[in-house]
């Protein structure tokens, strides 16, 4: 019989609320959760739907909350949304840095400034320069990009830039690469996240899906801890549900059940995206 590692959830610390669904601006041929204009497998969640969250879930003792989607901008509501959940907690916007219009820019400087808690933009690429980005986001993503980020940081607002490592090279030396190649771009005080590539949606097209040998499957119990993973604190809401995380939204076996409280069982690590999660140790969240 085939044996995976269970996870505990240990504490439901973070909670990630897809709020713009499916639905984005950009179509990127990698994108894990297969989003783009027209796409509507999950539907936007109202203001109303996110506000039940968030009570749910500060409810159950949650600290912080990141929106994601598809694209956030797209919500004709997000702004309102952000202020909703800034009254008691911790924000984070996950985008993809191309709608940041200069009244956007201006609502969430002021939202930034009277809100009792931290908001945290973060804009995401996926090279270091118009080629490699565009080759994954389509023609001229890379310079509406940068472009965003410069005005968020001339707003004030410091953006924390998520980079996918896509190739070989040492972890620490891509840091430095991108910290450098932002610099040169104009970013005088860059925040840098790098992410690992997830094998899921879109990118199963453009490149493969996961092979059998990445898995957990049979990974001895003393070679498991418990606390390395990020779904041992978190669970992602959608229009559709609770999911284990935001990775597995879209995925086979991801959701968990309808409340919050139906979902805090141990969740079997099957799926090929835990074995990346596994061996990168990575966590979605700022940190
Ligand atoms: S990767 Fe991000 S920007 Fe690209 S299609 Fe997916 S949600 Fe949109
Ligand atoms: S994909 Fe990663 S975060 Fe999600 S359940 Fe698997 S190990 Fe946990």
């Amino acid at each position: 019989m085939e044996r995976f590692p269970a996870q505990p959830l240990h504490h439901l610390d973070v909670l990630w609320i897809q709020v713009a669904g499916t639905l984005c601006n950009l179509s990127c041929t990698h994108c894990f959760v297969t989003c783009g204009p027209g796409e509507r497998r999950h539907p936007m969640m109202s203001r109303g739907e996110v506000r039940a969250r968030v009570a749910e879930a500060l409810g159950m003792g949650v600290r912080e909350f990141y929106f994601t989607g598809g694209e956030p901008f797209l919500h004709p509501d997000l702004i309102e949304i952000l202020e909703d959940t800034l009254a008691s907690a911790p924000a984070t916007v996950l985008t993809n840095g191309t709608l940041l219009t200069a009244s956007r820019i201006e609502s969430l400087r002021r939202l930034s400034d009277e809100s009792r808690s931290s908001l945290e933009i973060r804009v995401s690429l996926d090279g270091l320069d118009a080629a490699a980005h565009d080759a994954f986001r389509g023609a001229g993503a890379f310079a509406r990009t940068i472009e965003g980020l410069r005005d968020l940081e001339a707003s004030g607002l410091l953006p924390i830039v998520t980079v996918t490592h896509t190739g070989d090279d040492d972890p620490l030396v891509f840091r430095e690469r991108c910290l450098h190649a932002l610099g040169a771009l104009g970013l005088s005080r860059p925040r840098i996240k790098t992410l690992p590539m997830f094998r899921l949606g879109r990118e199963t097209t453009r490149t493969r899906g996961y092979a059998e040998i990445e898995s957990l499957r049979d990974l001895p119990e003393s070679a498991f801890d418990p606390h390395r993973l990020q779904c041992g604190s978190c669970r992602a809401v959608s229009a559709k549900g609770v999911h284990v995380c935001p990775l597995l939204v879209d995925e086979p076996g991801g959701r968990m059940g309808e409340r919050l409280d139906q979902t805090l069982t141990p969740f079997k690590l099957s799926h090929g995206a835990c074995f990346t999660c596994y061996v990168t140790g990575m966590t979605c969240g700022n940190g």
